[in-house]
């Protein structure tokens, strides 16, 4: 069926007296242009359909002088059937038409670099905080070492696909009465190798790749993030006959410690004074990401009061200093009282006044500053 009304000389843009080496011309550098692979124009497919169409038309004598006296209707009442173009062939059909050198190698180069890999990490808190190393096992492609990555058995032949004769494609010829039409796809007895081993590689199964178990040592850098990914450059999988391999990236997963709230590169925990350690004063034991430490609250220390430990966050990621860390006071109020204990509290109590709970001066100022 064609697929186009538009004139095939316009379309290709050349003149209708353009030689065969013109139209050939004008049909590869619109093919790079169009090529659905390449092209980021959304009607790329469309047009590039209507191109092969008039390179097709126009690049056979007998096609092209029907076209020049009587245009699309002559084509049809002929019996010409343009533009069953098959995308998952064009390459082929490139290939057939051209040689590989259609896109100048560089997409194909691209095309044969190693697959990257995925592989996940999982370190806590405070390893983030020091910055770890760590070995990373994951599976990655080689060449198999047996067979060279052939495919055969070493010692056996290697046949000439008899399918394709060694081409790597095949060739679907349609004859009518302009003469033949050549579709081009990759040869499904060889997967276009051309060759096939006499008898498979014992080690690889004829993949000519094998699956192999490697360890990276990752060095995670101090105050990495949640989620974030670390690329290993060329540690991937092996690229085809020697094209670069791919990448590794590892991705980092931070466990969440209990004891810390992490924001940025600020930490938040929290301790637990008594009522009377919060009244007296006390030095209580706190952790924090560089261990555990002593840490002094003052007398009248106040439920939700804040001690900043400067500089004692976690590492700014490639950068310099620390975030800070926030101790927020939580103050237990007893909840179980025996006889004796509600007896002193009570004593406590008629002995205390306004006086007992006023506020230091410029506390609120403190705890302000606390926040800054
Ligand atoms: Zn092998
Ligand atoms: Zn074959």
């Amino acid at each position: 069926m064609a697929t186009t009304g538009r004139d095939y000389y316009e379309l290709l843009g050349v003149g209708r007296d353009a030689g065969d080496g013109e139209i050939k011309k004008a049909f590869r550098k619109l093919a790079r242009e169009l090529h659905p692979d390449v092209s980021e124009r959304p009607d790329a497919e469309d047009r590039f359909r209507e191109v092969v169409e008039a390179y097709e038309v126009l690049s056979k004598s007998e096609t092209r002088e029907l076209y020049d006296r009587y245009g699309h209707a002559g084509l049809r009442g002929g019996g010409f059937t343009p533009g069953h173009v098959d995308f998952g062939n064009l390459s082929d059909l490139f290939s057939a038409f051209f040689g590989d050198d259609l896109f100048g190698g560089s997409v194909g180069r691209t095309r044969a670099r190693g697959a990257d890999i995925v592989a996940e990490v999982e370190i806590e808190l405070v390893e983030a905080a020091r910055g770890t190393t760590r070995q990373v096992p994951f599976e990655v492609a080689v060449p198999c070492a047996r067979c060279g990555g052939g495919g055969a058995e070493p010692g056996t032949e290697i046949k000439t696909c008899a399918t394709c004769g060694g081409t790597g494609r095949l060739q679907q010829v349609s004859r009518s009465v302009f003469g033949e039409f050549v579709r081009t796809q990759a040869c499904p007895t060889c997967q276009g190798a051309g060759r096939i081993p006499d008898q498979l590689c014992t080690e690889c199964d004829g993949a000519g790749r094998v699956i192999e178990e490697r360890t990276l040592d990752v060095t995670i850098p101090p105050g990495i993030h949640d989620a974030q990914r670390i690329r290993l450059s060329g540690a991937g999988h092996a690229g085809m006959e020697g094209a670069r391999s791919g990448d590794v990236y590892v991705q980092v997963r931070v466990r969440p410690d209990p004891r810390f709230v992490r924001e940025g590169n600020d930490v938040f925990s929290t301790v637990d004074l008594t009522m009377t350690q919060a009244a007296l004063g006390a030095s209580v034991t706190v952790a924090t990401l560089d261990g555990d430490e002593e840490l002094e609250f003052e007398p009248g220390t106040q439920p939700g009061q804040i001690v900043v430990l400067r500089g004692r966050g976690m590492p700014v990621l490639q950068g310099f200093g620390r975030g800070d860390h926030r101790v927020l006071a939580n103050v237990l109020v007893p909840r179980n009282l025996d006889e004796e204990q509600r007896r002193l509290l009570e004593d406590f109590e008629r002995r205390a006044g306004d006086e007992t709970y006023r506020a230091e001066e410029g506390f609120f100022q403190k705890l302000k500053s606390a926040f800054r």
